[in-house]
């Protein structure tokens, strides 16, 4: 492991042992990036809330968006336990460059996987340079958590595809050259397509960039369909595969948004620890107060078990393992709401300076949200979660401590 790469870190950094040599160079150059540009213009890029293009032109430079790209077209191919590492690091300082990492594999993915070789040839290395954008378009007014009520109808007429609809929360709506638009077939309703729509396509609309909460420096906006034409040559996949397509995009996002919120907490923790040695209140400094030290005890505790979860998804995924996806909702749930509650503890602890916008804990905390909300939210996670688990129990073998074999009259 390089010295830098875990330098400032609370309980240094024993996952990266677990990377190759190349992987713990890109690491290291993350970590630079962040503690050299994208931490430093973090809060600026926050309040100008206008995509980052800085900051993407940057990472697609150095190489960390092209990770998510396949070698042939430019890109590395990292490995998920890589991807999730760089997304920690990015997280810890700006959740715009974070989400600039994970969005690519939101909006790319299923190009990678379901695009013509004529598309992917045309499309892939443009992408993984940065010179063009792609977005994914999923959710509709009607189809958020529920993805299965889609109503966007996509119609086939000769060598076209006639698309009628409407999505709304569409990040890069406003900075997309190409959009992954999924929607069901106007023949067949239980038949999802995905294919590639460009932002000049007549009768499509995209809205103005919509204001939130947080994620400032990548902007959402609304996409409006009227008999919007697009090739069928530019289909992803086959017609039927639009939703698992989607589904294979969102597991990878998923851990990204997971390793996100880890990243962002850990930063939250290192500076609310710093504020703690410096505050003195009561006689002694607040770090010295036993109450405050288990809150921190809390935090750093459940912090290292949530990136072991994280990484086990990340190298279930790597290892072609069919549980990689449920191990993902396991890791979003996780460490998205514990990045929540770590970064509402951190706030704490810093008192009135915390609450100050020229305090980063105060972005954090409103970037931390949208980790519980976005790629299914934490109640979608624990139902799925929930009933995979009770799906396996009815598949195993009786515990051995019950008795009888109906325990309804037990
Ligand atoms: C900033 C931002 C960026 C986004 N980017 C994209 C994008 O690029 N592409 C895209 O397609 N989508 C995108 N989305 C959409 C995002 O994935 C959805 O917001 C998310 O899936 C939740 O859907 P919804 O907002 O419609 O919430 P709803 O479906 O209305 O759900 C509301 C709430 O109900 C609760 N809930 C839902 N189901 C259950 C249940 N079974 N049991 C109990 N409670 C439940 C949850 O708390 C949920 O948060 C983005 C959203 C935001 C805010």
């Amino acid at each position: 492991m390089t010295a830098n790469a875990c330098a400032g870190r609370l309980f240094g950094d024993h996952f990266l042992s677990r990377l190759n040599v190349d992987e713990q160079a890109m690491v290291a150059n993350v970590r630079r990036l962040a503690r050299d540009a994208l931490g430093p213009r973090a809060a600026e890029v926050a309040q100008r809330d206008v995509f980052a293009w800085d900051n993407f032109r940057l990472l697609a430079r150095e190489g960390v968006i092209g990770t998510a790209f396949p070698r042939e077209y430019g890109g590395t191919d990292a490995r998920q336990v890589l991807r999730i590492r760089i997304i920690e690091e990015l997280g810890r300082v700006c959740s715009a460059s974070a989400s600039l990492v994970t969005g690519a594999d939101l909006s790319c993915r299923a190009i990678v996987a379901g695009a013509s070789d004529d598309n992917k040839a045309r499309l892939l290395p443009a992408l993984c340079r940065g010179d063009i954008q792609a977005a994914f378009a999923l959710t509709e007014p009607g189809a958020g958590s529920d993805v299965r009520g889609l109503s966007t109808t996509i119609r086939r007429e000769g060598d076209d595809y006639v698309i009628n609809g409407r999505k709304k929360f569409i990040t890069r709506g406003t900075t997309a050259d190409w959009f992954m638009v999924v929607g069901r077939a106007a023949h067949d309703p239980s038949c999802f397509i995905a294919v590639l729509v460009p932002r000049d396509a007549a009768g499509f609309a995209i809205s103005p960039e919509v204001g939130k909460l947080g994620w400032a420096g990548v902007p959402i906006s609304s996409l409006q369909f009227k008999d919007v034409r697009a090739q069928v040559s530019d289909r992803l996949g086959a017609e039927g595969d639009g939703f698992d397509l989607a589904q294979d995009a969102l597991i990878r996002a998923r851990m990204g948004h997971a390793s996100m919120a880890l990243g962002r907490a850990i930063g939250a923790v290192e500076i609310a620890a710093a504020y703690m040695v410096d505050r003195k209140l009561f006689g002694k400094s607040l770090g010295e107060h036993q109450g405050a030290q288990w809150m921190v005890a809390d935090m750093v505790t459940q912090l290292e078990a949530a990136r072991a979860l994280v990484h086990l998804a990340a190298e279930k995924y790597d290892s072609g393992d069919p549980d990689a996806g449920i191990f993902a909702s396991m890791a979003k749930l996780q460490a998205t709401d514990l990045g929540m509650k770590v970064v509402t503890d951190a706030l704490q602890l810093t008192g009135g300076r915390g609450y100050l916008q020229d305090f980063p804990l105060e972005r954090f905390f409103r970037d931390a949200k949208l980790n519980q909300i976005g790629e299914g939210s934490s109640e979608v996670h624990k139902t799925v979660i929930g009933r995979d688990a009770i799906r396996r129990v009815r598949t195993l073998e009786r515990h051995p401590c019950l008795k009888f074999e109906s325990l309804e009259n037990y």
